[in-house]
């Protein structure tokens, strides 16, 4: 009942956005063991009034499409056959790339992204790949003709790329307003996911995910699975909740 949103994972990358490799494999077995972990369209699919999937089920995304993945996440996935969806940053795969500017905590050698052959293996084996915009601007920040071209150009770049439909966006750390999610919306896709810090109000263009960072063990991810978690964690409407119950 939960969409996990990972970024990368990788041992020699000391940020929240690194995963360790020997915590992601306890997390996936851990994951394997106790919850049907769904691809993120059957998730969707089934998302009740609140924004949560179905119960007693998990969907794994990975954000940025760190080349890391390949060689870390890759093989745990397909150990315990999870599904899995990573969000690409379009641009990264164009003849002329892009470098990795949008990270607060870089790592002191150059973060790679997928290459296209990469993603293509990675698609064979079962991943699937959705949109995580253009080239990770500040979507609220862009004036709305701009966000709409960015979001457009990064779903039909992908779609020819990998040959399917790209209906999903996650928005650039999760953050949108109301002319972003109308953005979503004109440039084609079905849904978009967020990342909220605080609970806001879920929707199809706001699909609310938990972020697991580094340094989290199975015991934080088991309380990240919990249904209630993205409402137990905003300490007002815990407040609330106190003093209603009284
Ligand atoms: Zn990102």
């Amino acid at each position: 009942m939960t969409i996990l949103c990972y970024h990368s994972v990788e041992p020699g990358w000391e940020s929240p956005l690194a995963v360790h490799p020997d915590d992601f494999a306890r997390h996936c077995a851990w994951l394997a063991q106790h919850r049907r972990v769904i691809p993120l369209r059957e998730a969707i699919a089934g998302l009740d009034r609140a924004g949560r999937p179905p119960a007693g089920t998990a969907a794994l995304t990975l954000d940025d499409g760190f080349a890391a993945l390949y060689e870390h996440a890759l093989p745990v996935l397909r150990r315990h056959r999870l599904s899995s969806t990573v969000f690409l940053v379009a641009e990264t795969l164009t003849p002329g790339g892009r470098a990795v500017d949008w990270v607060d905590t870089p790592p002191a050698y150059p973060l790679q992204t997928l290459t296209l052959d990469q993603v293509l293996e990675m698609q064979e084996a079962g991943v699937d790949f959705q949109s995580h915009s253009w080239a990770h601007r500040d979507l609220p920040s862009l004036d709305p003709a701009e966000c709409v071209r960015d979001l457009r150009d990064s779903r039909e770049l992908l779609e020819e790329l990998l040959g399917r439909a790209v209906p999903l966006l996650a928005y650039p750390r999760g953050r949108h307003d109301g002319r972003v999610r109308e953005a979503a919306a004109r440039a084609g896709y079905s849904h978009a996911l967020a990342l909220p810090d605080l609970p806001e109000t879920p929707g199809p263009f706001a699909v609310p995910r938990v972020g697991i960072y580094r340094g989290n063990g199975v015991r934080a991810l088991r309380l990240k699975c919990r249904p209630n978690y993205l409402r137990l964690r905003n300490p007002a409407r815990a407040v609330v909740r106190r003093l209603r119950r009284r």
